[in-house]
């Protein structure tokens, strides 16, 4: 079969999948469908703390289980060699500096955006490299201070300056894990991500993941697949799932999983109702079957 682009669903195996992967998968199959994409699951184990082995097996069989089969699969620490060779790319073009700053630090020394980030000042830009490389240390991107604009398939125009909502940035961390920003946007390039379809609360990280994209294709382009210039992914950020007084769903609600509902007897097809009827779709919590439930979504995009 032939493909018109590619698209990603990429959890992180902190923990077993929930009612939030499932919609996030629900519209993930559906842009699917729609745009008649290869569908590549990605494994983002990238923050090797927090990673189980159990989890990352248990996102494989839930997801088989569920009926949501991907055409490929990959996972993140087995690309550690790629996300070095960019790093290396981007030390030796200048655009990263150790930052020695303790959690503490940050939270005095930093103003916070309105979404409650902190925006890092910089100060360790100014710090000997030497000396701060030798003391535990996370390594920042430098961004550059000019507006990205970008679209939203879903929620429109956006205008937002990373350099005003979170400042220079870890590729790094101090533990000498790959961050989040530096594995997505080394993969969705590398892999040839042409739609990026996600939950809402990773949408602060889009303006900050498209300037570093343009410098990747700069520099570390020939690395793998990175190509020279940069062609923006489809964005789409879809809702959260909400409880009934519209708050995010609590962490105790989140770690509620599927792998549990399973164990408890559940079908898929009562699982996706669920999930549907929480997220608004449809008016009562009928069991649905996979097809129907991401014909239901792309019919709303
Ligand atoms: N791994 C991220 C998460 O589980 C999603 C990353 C992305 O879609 O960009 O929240
Ligand atoms: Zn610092």
């Amino acid at each position: 079969m032939d493909f018109s682009g590619k698209i990603r669903f990429a959890p992180s195996p902190t923990g077993y999948l929930h009612e939030g992967h499932l919609l996030s998968a629900l519209y993930v199959w559906a842009a699917a469908r729609k745009w008649n994409l290869h569908i590549h699951l990605r494994i983002e184990d990238h923050d090797r703390g927090r990673t189980r082995e159990a989890y990352i097996q248990g996102i494989r069989e839930d997801l088989a289980w569920m009926g949501f089969i991907p055409h490929s699969e990959s996972i993140q620490s087995e690309r550690q060699d790629i996300y070095r060779a960019v790093m290396e790319r981007l030390d030796a073009a200048g655009l990263t500096y150790p930052c020695t700053c303790s959690r503490k630090q940050l939270e005095a020394e930093n103003p916070r955006s309105e979404t409650g980030e902190i925006i890092y000042q910089g100060k360790c830009q100014a710090l000997d490299i030497h000396q701060a490389s030798a003391l535990p240390h996370n390594t920042r991107f430098k961004v550059t201070d000019k507006l990205i604009n970008w679209q939203d398939y879903r929620l429109g125009a956006f205008s937002e300056n990373p350099a005003r909502q979170c400042g220079d940035f870890p590729l790094m961390d101090r533990e000498g894990c790959y961050t989040y920003q530096l594995c997505v946007c080394t993969d969705d390039l590398e892999q040839g991500i042409t739609h990026i379809v996600r939950g809402e609360d990773i949408i602060n990280s889009t303006a900050r993941q498209i300037a570093l994209s343009e410098t990747l294709c700069q520099v570390a382009s020939g690395i793998g697949h990175i190509p020279r210039e940069h062609v923006r992914p489809l964005y789409l950020h879809h809702p959260l799932i909400v409880d009934p007084s519209g708050k995010k769903l609590s962490k105790r609600e989140l770690a509620h999983s599927i792998r549990q509902d399973k164990e408890a007897g559940y079908r898929p097809e009562e699982l996706l109702g669920r999930v549907l009827f929480k997220a608004g779709f449809i008016p009562k919590q009928d069991s649905i079957a996979l097809e129907d439930a991401i014909g239901r979504i792309v019919n709303t995009l």
